[in-house]
């Protein structure tokens, strides 16, 4: 079986990652979408629990993904879930340079993987979960860019923090 693992922080998931997923999910078998705790990056704003429980409601159309979470090295991981193939979106420039590195050092540690990567659909290439954060807490309208099942809910989340 071709399992490939989406690895992201997805705090919280877009309409971007979402086209990713689904175009993963006709290249392989089965996709594991992987809440990821990233080092490099701030706190974040939803608990890794509250991500899964957006990701799994937004990927509900996608038959052969499912939706993990998993906090450690990633190529340990991909051994846990038995893949060999870490998807990953691609959006400008500036994703590149990051991506790049991050795929070569992973390919350091274990020569068996591969990172394949998704050209962002042009009409996501702007979008990103900062973006829609920066956008929710001050009430901008979010609608297009995260998935509609989870749109109240994400309004409901960012309410009960109060933020
Ligand atoms: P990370 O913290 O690992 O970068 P993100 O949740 O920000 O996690 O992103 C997960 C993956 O999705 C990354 O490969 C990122 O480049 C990709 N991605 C994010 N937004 C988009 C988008 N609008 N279009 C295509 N790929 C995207």
């Amino acid at each position: 079986m071709r399992r490939a693992i989406c690895p992201g922080s997805f705090d919280p998931v877009t309409n971007g990652h979402i086209d990713i997923f689904e175009r993963a999910s006709v290249m392989f078998d089965e996709i594991i979408i992987s809440v990821f705790h990233n080092p490099g990056k701030e706190k974040g704003m939803f608990t890794m629990e509250e991500r899964v429980a957006l990701l799994k409601e937004a990927t509900k159309h996608i038959p052969n993904a499912k939706v993990t979470c998993f906090s450690g090295l990633l190529n340990e991981y991909c051994k846990q879930q038995d893949t060999k193939f870490i998807v990953r979106g691609l959006r400008a420039f500036s994703d590149f340079e990051y991506e790049f590195q991050r795929a070569l050092l992973i390919k350091k540690i274990d020569h068996e993987l591969e990172t394949v990567f998704i050209m962002t659909n042009a009409q996501y290439s702007f979008l990103s979960s900062s973006g829609v954060r920066e956008l929710a807490v001050f009430g901008g309208n979010i609608s297009g860019l995260v998935p509609e099942c989870i749109e109240e809910q994400l309004k409901s989340y960012i309410a009960k923090k109060n933020i």
